[in-house]
């Protein structure tokens, strides 16, 4: 596994202003793998201002080039693809089958996408005597997490490389090796120096500074809701433009005339799948009063098979966090019937998958995004029973519903506040919008939707 000890900025690897150093460890076996610096207010400055500088040359190149460039990402991504699994395995501890199946394949399908939108979206419109131009919003200060650390980076920096924005990445502290393979991609592909740039560092400080730089026009943030909160309040200082992409709670309503068997089998799939840190993931699980038992017993043979197969999360202190949530469930009164708040092994920040029945609406592990392998099950009288249920958090990323008719799931997810959700196990559609009602964000990442984030309009009238 290589490690950069430099920032790739303007175009080239540089040593960073500090000598702090951010290391890498494997969650798996708590070994370091390697480390990377950790820049500060002044190395993202030079960021920024590389960014700016390359600004006005990238927003005039023709969409098809611009396109053209993201084609040759997207090659690279391809041809790199086991080395992406690879690392993604040794930082996040993800298996290698997951890191090849999605971490390393979801973002070569949406890079793909972006090169195509660039190609074929229409940066001019006419709307009466006006001519409307969708122009590039400027420099973009990206900040993601580590829970999918190459998706997150793709699913900014490519819609921003299509608009004609240019970008500055602070990725993750505990998945920046991601984040500097993906840096050697973007070279590779031939984008011109200064387009992307890419400062690892801590939130509170390369983080913090990146959303404050006076050069930065749109600051688009993915991660916990109370990060993003402050960073909507400096960027709403500076008007600056915001998107954020954060926390969820998401409901999984499994109606009467459902398949049990199988809502509740891929409703434990989602949950376990990436150990529990998707945010999209439908942790609360909700059934009828008279399926529920059956159900239960379900959910809980499903996780019990998960066994060794599942990896650990990300760090120490998350799986402090998961541990203590279960053990709070338990003393809130629900029941474990899989799992529990023991580590299973002594080396490795692993989490057993966990099922807690009996849980009600107002207890905090069906209100607090809990970011681990751990469903709750809750119990519903009626149909608007559970539609209160669902929508009874301050979340709404997204949701499932199962139901005999699709007729009928699609009515109930009319009304659930929240917004993405998966009808009788729909697939996941890289181009469709994604992203939060309610305190789950604001603005959507993904397809067309995604690239309008990156564009802003200017009318000519004639
Ligand atoms: P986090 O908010 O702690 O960190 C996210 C990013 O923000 C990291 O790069 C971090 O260094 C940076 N950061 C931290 N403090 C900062 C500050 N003061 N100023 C600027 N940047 C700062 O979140 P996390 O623990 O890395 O990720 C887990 C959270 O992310 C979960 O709550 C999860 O739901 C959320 N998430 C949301 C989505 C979504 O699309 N809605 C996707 C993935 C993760």
């Amino acid at each position: 596994m290589k490690a950069h000890d430099g920032l790739y900025i303007d175009g080239a690897w540089r040593p960073a202003t500090g000598r702090d150093v951010i290391e890498v460890v494997n969650p798996a076996d708590e070994q370091v793998i390697g480390r990377v610096p950790a820049g500060d207010a002044l190395d993202v400055d030079t960021a920024a201002r590389a960014a700016r500088a390359a600004l006005a040359a990238w927003a005039a190149t023709p969409p098809a080039e611009r396109a053209a460039r993201l084609t040759a990402l997207r090659d690279v991504l391809v041809a790199r693809k086991d080395e992406i699994a690879e690392t993604v395995t040794a930082e996040l501890g993800s298996p290698p089958q997951f890191s090849q199946a999605v971490h390393a394949s979801v973002p070569i399908a949406v890079a793909g996408s972006y090169a195509e939108l660039a190609a074929t979206h229409s940066f001019e419109e006419k709307v009466g005597n006006s001519t409307v131009l969708h122009e590039p919003v400027g420099v973009v200060g990206a900040i993601t997490p580590w829970n999918y650390p190459l998706h997150q980076i793709v699913a900014k920096v490519a819609p921003a490389l299509a608009a004609g924005c240019t970008v500055v990445l602070k990725p993750a502290e505990d998945t920046p090796l991601t984040a500097q393979l993906f840096a050697e991609a973007v070279h590779e592909a031939g984008v011109p120096a200064g387009v992307f740039n890419l400062v690892t560092g801590l939130g509170p400080v390369a983080g913090q500074a990146l959303a404050e730089h006076p050069d930065v026009d749109l600051v688009s943030f993915t991660g916990s809701t109370a990060v993003g909160r402050r960073i909507g309040a400096v960027a709403g200082a500076a008007v600056k433009k915001v998107a954020l992409e954060l926390g969820g709670k998401s409901a999984n309503v499994i109606l009467p005339g459902a398949d049990l068997a199988k809502a509740v089998g891929v409703g434990v799939a989602n949950v376990m799948s990436n150990s529990g840190q998707t945010c999209s993931a439908w942790t609360r699980m909700l059934v009828h009063r008279d399926q529920y038992d059956e159900a239960v017993e379900l959910a809980a043979a499903a996780a019990a098979k998960y066994g060794d197969r599942i990896g650990p999360v990300v760090n120490a202190k998350q799986q402090a966090r998961v541990l203590g949530y279960i053990e709070k469930g338990v003393a809130e009164g629900a029941r474990l019937v899989a799992g529990g708040p023991e580590s299973p092994r002594e080396q490795g920040y692993f989490v057993s998958p966990t099922v807690l029945a009996d849980v009600t609406p107002e207890m905090t592990i069906a209100q607090e995004e809990i970011f681990g392998p751990v469903l709750s099950l809750l119990r519903y009288e009626d149909e608007e029973d559970a539609l209160r249920i669902a929508n009874g958090t301050v979340y709404g990323l997204a949701g499932a519903v199962w139901a005999g008719e699709e007729s009928e799931a699609v009515a109930f997810a009319r009304r659930m506040d929240t917004g993405q959700v998966d009808i009788n196990g729909g697939r996941f559609n890289p181009l469709a919008p994604f992203g939060g009602y309610k305190q789950s964000g604001v603005g959507r990442e993904l397809g067309s939707h995604g690239l309008a984030e990156y564009l802003q309009t200017k009318s000519l009238q004639f």
